[in-house]
């Protein structure tokens, strides 16, 4: 199959990415993977305590990059933690950090074999990024990524917690 083109299904799922039985779900995580607040925190919950012990191992992440483990309670087989940008306003590169974080874990999920990847709105929480210029990156990067390479990738989802990020994915799919 190597070299044939396939096409990749992107799609959005509203609700808690915990849930989700995909082969890998990604972590907006910070730079010290220990855990926090959002959907790192939920993630982390779920997962169970051998989640923070395997991160405290990764020695952290820097932003834009990303780092896998395994998912533990998950039902998703592994966690793919990447740690997007604090948005202070777009003039100091938070377009193509938070670009360099899809590009990133999505390499990973190629490196692991993933059919299947789950993906929340990065740096959209507590980082402040706007959410449809996020989804505008995510939605981008994630079309480019693939079709240069998508390796075993049959669907990626975009999971969305509540209405506007609903709407800002749908609009930056064309939906
Ligand atoms: P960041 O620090 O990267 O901004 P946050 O966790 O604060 O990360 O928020 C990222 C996005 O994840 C937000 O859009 C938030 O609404 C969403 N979110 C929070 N909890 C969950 C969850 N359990 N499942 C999916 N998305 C979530």
């Amino acid at each position: 199959m190597s070299g044939t083109h396939r096409s990749v299904v992107l799609e959005i799922y509203p609700g808690d990415i915990t849930g989700l039985a995909v082969d890998a779900i990604v972590n907006a995580a910070n730079e010290r993977l220990l855990g926090g607040g959002g959907v790192d925190g939920a993630i982390h919950r779920a997962a169970g305590p051998e989640l923070l012990e395997e991160c405290r191992a990764l020695n952290g992440c820097t932003t834009g990059q990303a780092k896998a483990t395994k998912g533990y309670r998950l039902p998703a087989r592994h966690v793919i933690h990447t740690v997007g940008p604090v948005w202070r306003g777009g003039d100091t590169g938070e377009a193509e950090l938070l670009a360099s974080c899809y590009r990133t874990s999505l390499a990973l999920a190629r490196d692991l074999a993933v059919r299947s990847i789950a993906f929340p709105a990065i740096s959209t929480g507590v980082y402040g990024y706007p959410l449809m210029a996020a989804a505008e990156v995510a939605v981008t990067t994630a079309r480019e990524e693939l079709a240069a390479n998508a390796g075993d990738l049959e669907q990626v989802l975009f999971c969305v917690f509540g209405e506007e990020a609903k709407a800002a994915y749908e609009a930056a799919l064309g939906e």
